[in-house]
């Protein structure tokens, strides 16, 4: 077999959290080395990777010289700057590619990518000042959600409006960022895809996933998801289809509202993402190193699952619970090696498996 990139490269990831993290440990396993490029100090992704640059993401010369030193760049989040982008791309191959940065980088681009594609979303408005957001009230109605377009993450920058009295404060809430207003969509559960697309075309699905989340951070993912077999389907053909519409390289995350009316597309994240931790317990290929071998030009792993999970964030203190999870049977732990535990921070997860 002739892999693309030779045994030994260096793999640029840009962002050194949990994902770069466990993205380096799947790249070693396979016989990479990784670069880490991180702005804050102690990155947990620089303590299991061979180089970390800390740098900013306007620094040039530190960008440049992380561009000359590996062979291919990645990331974990998508809030990259596009001038930091414009420098690297003459530097290293950058997958997934810029289009699935642009699309998803703002809330209000990704929803009229995914409405052109003939997908369900929330029915959504730009929102630019007080005047437009009474236009869209009075057109959406209420409940809704008024959220930043871009650097939102676990529900940050989102405001509910309940009655068209909440519109003052949630406008106020955004700071004057620019905003989408976003009708509620009356779901009866969440579920996600993880998908992933070889450089080649070749996609591969892990079985949706069941979420649920608290005060905006997702708490839960249970595989197998409540799905009928046509929405399983239907689920997997719109990571599929939208993979395919960016010309999509590694591993996607697509989060999906289950409504009687059929699945509605919530957001889609261009990189490994939390409810697919599952798959490190439940699949032969997790979807680390599915990313790895989607931009590495691998075979992709099938996706087939062969157990069920119950994977749980380990948000702030449920760290005190590790001692006993560590006793628990079937129960394999993920650690983040952050330094400090916060209210709100994700410190680790947990995968409990159940025996077939
Ligand atoms: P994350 O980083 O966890 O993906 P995020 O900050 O990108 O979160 P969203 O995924 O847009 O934010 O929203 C977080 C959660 O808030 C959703 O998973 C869902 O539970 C709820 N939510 C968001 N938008 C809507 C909506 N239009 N209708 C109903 N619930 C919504
Ligand atoms: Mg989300």
């Amino acid at each position: 077999m002739t892999l693309s990139l030779p045994l030994g490269s260096t793999i640029g990831i840009i962002g050194g959290g949990q994902l770069g993290r466990m993205l380096s440990v799947a790249a070693s396993r396979l016989g990479f080395q990784c670069h880490i490029f991180e702005p804050g100090a102690e990155p947990p992704a620089g303590q299991v990777a061979q180089r970390v640059t800390t740098a900013a993401y306007d620094d040039e010369s530190a960008l440049r010289a992380f561009g000359n030193a590996v062979d291919l760049i990645t990331y974990e989040f998508e809030n990259i700057p596009t001038a930091a982008l414009d420098l690297l791309q003459d530097l290293a191959p950058i997958h997934p590619g810029r289009e699935a940065l642009r699309v998803s980088q703002d809330r209000l681009t990704e929803k009229t990518f995914l409405q052109q594609l003939g997908l369900k979303t929330a029915p959504f408005a730009d929102i630019t000042d007080a005047a437009s957001l009474e236009m869209a009230l009075a057109e959406i109605g209420t409940p809704s959600i008024l959220k930043t377009r871009r650097f939102g993450y676990d529900g940050k920058g989102q405001a509910r409006i309940t009655a068209p009295e909440d519109a003052a404060q949630a406008l106020a809430d955004m700071q004057g960022a620019p905003s989408i207003l976003e009708g509620f969509v009356d779901f009866s559960h969440e579920v996600s895809v993880i998908a992933a697309r070889g450089l080649d075309g070749a996609v591969a699905a892990f079985d949706p996933g069941e979420n649920v989340h608290s005060d905006g951070i997702l708490r839960t993912t249970t595989v197998p998801a409540r799905l009928s077999a046509s929405q399983r389907t239907d689920a997997v053909l719109i990571a599929a289809q939208v993979a395919n519409a960016l010309n999509y390289v590694g591993v996607l995350g697509v989060e999906l509202f289950v409504t009687p009316g059929g699945l509605i597309v919530n957001e889609i994240a261009p990189r490994v993402h939390n409810s697919g931790h599952w798959t490190q317990n439940g699949c032969a290929v997790d979807q680390f190193e599915q990313h790895i071998r989607a931009i590495t030009g691998w075979p992709l792993g099938d996706g087939q699952r062969h157990a069920d999970v119950v994977m749980e964030n380990l948000i702030g203190d449920d760290m005190e619970r590790v001692p006993d999870l560590a006793k628990t049977p079937d129960c394999a732990l993920h650690l983040y090696g952050k330094a400090e535990t916060k209210p709100g921070r994700k410190m680790g997860h947990v995968n409990h498996v159940k025996r077939a």
